[in-house]
């Protein structure tokens, strides 16, 4: 049995070897995806009766809302009753969006950069402002700054949340400092969940902007591995208690529920962050879709329906995430060539290369037909400063083809590992 070794100049000495053996795979033609975080179609079959359960003469919500027609701004009251369940709020305090939490995100920001936001003192564009991005974290939180030209200031992720001393210390220095993204329940890609503590001092710390927002995307609310929870705070009950109840705006959706891309999302804010939202909304729809929101809350008619139905979509997933760390673990174990992320919920594993490593790694995969994530996609402006971290996304392919990609990309991070120790030690 090929044991991985465990010091450098072994490493080295078999470089010849992994390329070999990489050689060997190229030949085989193989057409891996790891990249984007999908449900698989198995998961998708797990929601399929949502395209059946409205019946003819059957459109009417709880209230005699008239589902096919125009009207409902933020939503259906059921639909928001579930939502606020979600979120830990009141259903005033819920505004249901269209498909997706990542256009609600979006318009927030847009919003708030033309119009600027209650407590605040105009639009956000009036002058340079900045974002504080945990990284690892989001790529398309990322992109929604970049693309209007918000300059984006990373903070280091941490097992427990963001560097509480960093963000507290940027905060209350800089009044340009608008605002700060937050995966804070199995935190996409590192599968970390936010402490009590961090979710306090959050919601508590002194910040040089008065209208400073946490945009606190619970994206993984319900998206546990395993039978216990990651227990987060609530944040808006944590910001009203600290007096600052304007401070946090919290989105999810259904994407990863029922079907990604036709679920449905939501905002849950303080009433004059949901007031404002509503102004706004009055002016860009005459309602949502709201058939959509009768189908989901005639299929999931309660949180322990939502909750049953996610452990169904574990039971599909968990094989797949503990792949991936046996992989890791048989190949790379006690070599400090990487270490990986063991997440109890959400959709990624982050895995560390050696510094450096990381971009040449997902060359090498994708040439022996395994597509990662480009390296640096986690890091804002698409630039991981230490070159090492890459995001696997598991869900999407079967266990075999998830098991077949992991022992490529060890190969792979054996290989580039045994190139920087060589270049290194010939310094
Ligand atoms: N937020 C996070 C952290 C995600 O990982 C994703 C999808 O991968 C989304 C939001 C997208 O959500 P939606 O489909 O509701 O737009």
């Amino acid at each position: 049995m090929d044991l991985t070794p465990k010091n450098p100049s072994d490493i080295v000495q078999r470089l010849s070897q992994y390329e070999e053996r990489l050689a060997a795979i190229r030949q085989k033609g193989l057409k891996l995806d790891m990249t984007r975080g999908k449900p698989s179609s198995e998961q998708l079959d797990l929601a399929n009766d949502l395209s059946t359960i409205l019946t003819k003469d059957d459109y009417k919500a709880a209230d005699g809302t008239d589902a096919r027609n125009y009207g409902g701004l933020d939503g259906l009251p059921e639909m928001k009753a579930l939502f606020a369940e979600m979120l830990g709020t009141q259903p005033a305090n819920v505004v249901v969006g269209g498909n997706s939490s990542l256009t609600m995100m979006h318009d927030v920001v847009v919003r708030a950069l033309l119009h600027g936001v209650p407590g605040g003192d105009g639009p956000w564009s009036r002058s340079k402002i900045k974002f504080l991005c945990p990284s690892p974290g989001y790529d398309r939180h990322f992109a929604i700054c970049e693309h209007h030209g918000i300059e984006m200031v990373t903070v280091p992720l941490g097992s427990h949340g963001p560097d509480l001393a960093t963000v507290t210390k940027l905060v209350a220095g800089d009044a340009t400092i608008k605002a700060m993204w937050c995966v804070p329940k199995y935190s996409n890609p590192t599968g970390t969940t936010y402490s009590s503590e961090v979710v306090r001092r959050l919601a508590a710390m002194k910040t040089a902007a008065t209208d400073f927002r946490l945009l606190w995307d619970n994206a993984y609310a319900v998206h546990d591995l395993y039978d216990t929870t990651d227990p987060l705070d609530e944040i808006l009950l944590a910001c009203a208690e600290a007096g600052n109840a304007d401070r946090a705006i919290v989105f999810a959706s259904t994407s990863k529920i029922s079907f990604a891309g036709a679920g449905v999302a939501a905002l849950a804010s303080s009433s004059a962050n949901v007031a404002d939202a509503k102004k706004h909304l009055f002016v860009q729809t005459i309602g949502p879709d709201k058939l959509n929101q009768l189908r989901h809350v005639r299929f999931f008619k309660t949180m322990a329906d939502v909750r049953a139905h996610m452990q169904k979509h574990a039971a599909l997933l968990c094989p797949k995430f503990e792949t991936v760390t046996r992989i890791l673990d048989r190949e790379l174990g006690g070599t400090d060539l990487a270490s990986w992320t063991r997440p109890r919920g959400g959709y990624f594993v982050s895995l560390d290369t050696l510094e450096g490593c990381a971009s040449e790694v997902v060359k090498l995969a994708e040439e022996a037909g395994v597509k990662l994530t480009p390296a640096g996609a986690t890091f804002p402006y698409g630039r991981d400063p230490k070159n090492q971290n890459i995001r696997i996304a598991p869900s999407l392919p079967p266990v075999s083809q998830v098991e077949t990609a992991m022992e490529v990309v060890s190969l792979c991070i054996l290989l580039a590992s045994a190139r920087k120790l060589k270049t290194s030690a010939s310094r």
